[in-house]
């Protein structure tokens, strides 16, 4: 598997670049933005924000904008990261500084086998169910959602949703109308080892109900969690 690791401090880039390269990852790394975007594209971006040239939200958004590569966003403001795993920058994940070897290798390999196997489409785990109806119609058709080529498009036109944006949805519909609770959703798309703020799920929630035009489509059920509304 190959990672590029946009880092411009050496302190923290030579020790992580070697540790991973101990775990069995093929390393490149960079020190600017501009030479993350000239990169030839990795299976797994591991992306500082804070970056000499280029801001590493604007790397992000640019990234995002050409490909559809895992991107592990590594930020010291933890204030950022609503921004982070929004809308606005399509990252998958994110570690803030400090962060642990064993955590960023685990992250690293959770993004991974979310995204291993695109054609499988869905969500990890036991929610398969997904991908057995490869195309699911909601809002009398005007949002179509296609599991297996985990392509969405809402009056035609395509959407583009990130992978977490996408697996959340894939796991909804997977039971469709019925109630999924906050800890469920978080646990399968996110993984086992989530430690992370759960408004993580509301900010993904939000930019889904955005994209797919129709706020009303993912029900908010109080204290429990969300359901996709069905037609049928
Ligand atoms: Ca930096």
């Amino acid at each position: 598997m190959r990672l590029l690791v946009v880092e411009d401090d050496d302190a923290i880039a030579e020790p992580l670049v070697d540790g991973l390269r101990r775990e069995g990852f093929e390393v490149a790394r960079v020190a600017t933005g501009a030479a993350a975007l000239e990169a030839e594209i990795p299976d797994v971006v591991l992306l500082d924000l804070g970056l000499p040239d280029l801001d590493g939200n604007e790397v992000c958004r640019r990234l995002r904008a050409t490909s559809d590569v895992p991107i592990i966003v590594i930020t010291a403001r933890s204030e950022e990261i609503d921004r982070v795993i929004g809308l606005e920058l399509g990252a998958d994940d994110y570690v803030v500084k400090p962060f642990g070897f064993r955590e960023l290798v685990a992250r690293i390999r959770a993004v991974t086998r979310r995204t291993q196997r695109p054609g499988d489409g869905a969500a990890p785990g036991p929610t398969g169910a997904a991908s057995a109806a490869a195309a699911v119609a909601l809002a009398g058709g005007r949002v179509e959602v296609d599991t297996r080529t985990r392509k969405v498009r809402v009056d035609g036109a395509e959407v583009p949703l990130t992978r977490k944006e996408f697996d959340l949805l894939a796991l909804l519909l997977s039971d469709p109308g019925a109630t999924l609770t906050r800890d469920e959703i978080l646990r399968t798309v996110w993984d086992e080892h989530w430690y992370g703020p759960t408004k993580t799920l509301d900010v993904h929630v939000a930019s889904l109900r955005k994209k797919l035009g129709d706020p009303t489509l993912i029900e908010t059920v109080r204290g429990v969690g969300f359901r996709v509304r069905t037609d049928a």
